[in-house]
C-alpha cells in the first residue's frame, strides 16, 4: 500500500472539559482530518460525536471495571498508528499539558522522529470554576492562581507545601482531589489557613450535569461526602470562591441540565445543534442516518431525461433536494432543467433547500405530513399534468396514496437511500443505558427506525422523543417512546417544543 511510505504525524490535542463547543477551532479542524483517533475518558460526548466516522478510533480509558491503558502502552499506540502513515489525532481532556502526561507520549514521538503537533485545550482548571460563575483570579481577591494535583501515592509524603500555598494568598485549584479532600483542607488549615476560607467543589463542570458545593473549607469535605460529589471534579479554595452567588449563569439558561440528542442527516444538523446549545442544553450530534444518491439508476435517469413530461416536480426531503442537485451535476445539468415546472416541498426545511438553490416552492402544505402534501397536491393539479415525486428508496406509502385516490398521475422515482450510521451508536448505546439523555429529536420516521438500530439492546423509555410530525411521533411511539410533537414542522417549532417540555420538568421537580 502506498500509505506506508507516507510518514505519519501525531496530533495531540486538548479536547476542552467536556462541552463541546469548548475544543478550540484548530482541535476541530484537525480532528477532521484524523484517520486514527485514540482518546480517553474526560473527552466530552459532544467531542466523542465529532470524531469522523471513518476513522480508526482507539478508547485507551475505559471506565469501571476494565482497567485503562498503560501510559506505555498508549505511547506505544501512537508511535504504531503514525508509523502506519496515519494521521493520528491524540484527544485528551482539557489541556494536554495540564496533569495530562502530555510530555509523557511526546517522548517517545520525538524520540522516533515522528513529526508532531501540540494543539492546547482550555483546561478544567479554569473553565469549570467559570462555569459555575468563579472567575479564578480577581484583583480584588486574588492575584495568583496555583494549579494543584491533589493525586499522591497514599504512603509518599504529600508532595504539596501547604504553608508556602497558604502564604502566598491566591486561588488554589486542586485537580484530581476528590478522594484526598479531607487532606487537602486539613493540609491547608495546619498551614494556616482560615478554617472559614470560602472554597468549592465543582463535579462534571461544563457539562448538564455539573453540580457546585460552595462551603467553608473546613465544613466541604463533610458536604461533598453528604452530597456524593465524585470525580471528575475541581476543588477552588480562596476568596474568589464567593463570587459564585453574583456571578453564576450556566444553570440559569433555559435549557439547562438538557441533555439532548440530535438525529438528522450530518450535514442539516448543526443549525438545530448550535441553537440548543445556545440555550444552554448539551447536545449529542448523532449522525443516524446517512443518505446517499442511487448509484446510476435507470429509472431515474429516464424520468430526468424527460422532464417535460412532468408538471410538477415533488420533494418530501432535504436530502432530496441535495440529492437531485447531485445528480443534475452528475448528468451535466442545471437548474433551467426545471424551467416550467411547477415545485411542491413536504415542509419549511425542504422549501429553504430549495430556496437556498435558487427554487421557490409553489405548494407547501401546511402541515407536514406526506398525507397532508397528497391532498394538496392533488387539489392544485390541473387534468392531464403529472408529478413527478423523487423520494427515498423505501418510502412511506401516504403520499402516493393520496394522489391515486384522487386520480392524480404521477411517477414515484427512487432517489436516495438512507442508511443508518453505526458508528456513534456505542456512544448512544452507553448513554442510554445509563440514562444519561434527556431528549432525542426525530425528523421523520425513517430516523426513528435509524435510531432504533442503532440503539440496539437500549431502553428506549428513558428520555422524551421531541417529534415533528405525526408519522414520525407515531414510529417513536410504536417503540415505546414518551412522545411530544412540535406545533410546526419546522426547526424553530421544535426548539420552542423543548424549551417547554424543559420548564415543566424543571418546575414540576
Ligand atoms: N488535562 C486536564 C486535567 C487532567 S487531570 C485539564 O487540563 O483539564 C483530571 C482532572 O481534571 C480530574 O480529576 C478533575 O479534577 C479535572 N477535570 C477534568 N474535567 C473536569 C470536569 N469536566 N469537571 C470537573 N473537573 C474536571
Amino acid at each position: 500500500m502506498e500509505r506506508t511510505h507516507k510518514t505519519g504525524k501525531v496530533w495531540l490535542v486538548g479536547a476542552g472539559p467536556g462541552d463541546a463547543g469548548l475544543l478550540t477551532l484548530k482541535g476541530a479542524q484537525v480532528l477532521a482530518q484524523a484517520e486514527t483517533v485514540v482518546y480517553d475518558r474526560l473527552v466530552g460526548d459532544g467531542v466523542l460525536a465529532m470524531m469522523p466516522s471513518q476513522a480508526r478510533l482507539i478508547d485507551v480509558g475505559k471506565e469501571g471495571g476494565h482497567h485503562p491503558v498503560p501510559q506505555e502502552e498508549i505511547n506505544r499506540i501512537l508511535l504504531r498508528e503514525a508509523k502506519e502513515g496515519r494521521r493520528v489525532v491524540r484527544l485528551k481532556g482539557g489541556d494536554p499539558f495540564v496533569f495530562g502526561r502530555g510530555g509523557e507520549e511526546l517522548e517517545l514521538l520525538a524520540e522516533e522522529g515522528i513529526p508532531f503537533e501540540v494543539v492546547p485545550g482550555i483546561t478544567s482548571a479554569v473553565a469549570v470554576p467559570a462555569y459555575n460563575g468563579i472567575p479564578v483570579t480577581h484583583r480584588d481577591f486574588a492575584s495568583t492562581l496555583h494549579i494543584i494535583t491533589g493525586h499522591s501515592k497514599e504512603e509518599a509524603a504529600p508532595p504539596v507545601h501547604f504553608r508556602a500555598l497558604v502564604e502566598g494568598g491566591g486561588t488554589l485549584v486542586f485537580l484530581m482531589g476528590v478522594t484526598a479532600l479531607p487532606k487537602i483542607a486539613a493540609g491547608l488549615i495546619d498551614g494556616g489557613m482560615d478554617p472559614q476560607m470560602p472554597a468549592a467543589i465543582l463535579e462534571r463542570g461544563t457539562t448538564a450535569r455539573q453540580r457546585r458545593i460552595v462551603a467553608p473549607l473546613e465544613e466541604l469535605p463533610a458536604r461533598a461526602r453528604e452530597a456524593g460529589i465524585r470525580p471528575p471534579s475541581v476543588i477552588v479554595v480562596g476568596r474568589v470562591c464567593s463570587l459564585e452567588k453574583t456571578f453564576h449563569w450556566a444553570e440559569d439558561r433555559p435549557l439547562a441540565g438538557a441533555r439532548v440528542a440530535l438525529t438528522r442527516p450530518r450535514e442539516l444538523q448543526s443549525a438545530a445543534a448550535s441553537r440548543l446549545r445556545e440555550l444552554g442544553a448539551e447536545v449529542l450530534e448523532l449522525p443516524a442516518i446517512e443518505t446517499f444518491l442511487l448509484p446510476d439508476d435507470a429509472s431515474l435517469r429516464e424520468a430526468m431525461d424527460r422532464l417535460d413530461r412532468y408538471s410538477w416536480l415533488v420533494l418530501t426531503s432535504p436530502s432530496g433536494v441535495r440529492h437531485l442537485f447531485e445528480e443534475l451535476g452528475r448528468m451535466r445539468r442545471d437548474v433551467r432543467s426545471f424551467h416550467g415546472m411547477k415545485i411542491a416541498a413536504i415542509g419549511a426545511a425542504t422549501a429553504r433547500e430549495l430556496e437556498a438553490r435558487g427554487l421557490l416552492a409553489d405548494l407547501v402544505p401546511a402541515r407536514y405530513s406526506g398525507d397532508q402534501l397528497g391532498r394538496e397536491l392533488a387539489a392544485a393539479m390541473a387534468p392531464g399534468e403529472r408529478a413527478l415525486l423523487l423520494r427515498a428508496q423505501e418510502p412511506s406509502p401516504d403520499l402516493p396514496l393520496r394522489l391515486k385516490e384522487a386520480g392524480a398521475e404521477f411517477d414515484d422515482i427512487p432517489l436516495y437511500r438512507t442508511i443508518p450510521l453505526q458508528g456513534t451508536g456505542s456512544l448512544l448505546a452507553a448513554r442510554l443505558e445509563k440514562g444519561e439523555l434527556d431528549y432525542v429529536t426525530f425528523t421523520s420516521a425513517s430516523t426513528v427506525e435509524a435510531f432504533v438500530q442503532m440503539a440496539g439492546e437500549a431502553p428506549l423509555d428513558g428520555f422524551t422523543a421531541l417529534c415533528i410530525g405525526e408519522k414520525t411521533q407515531e414510529a417513536a411511539g410504536r417503540h415505546g417512546m414518551k412522545t411530544v410533537r412540535s406545533q410546526e414542522a419546522t426547526i424553530h417549532s421544535l426548539v420552542d417544543k423543548l424549551v417547554q417540555v424543559h420548564q415543566e420538568k424543571i418546575h414540576s421537580n
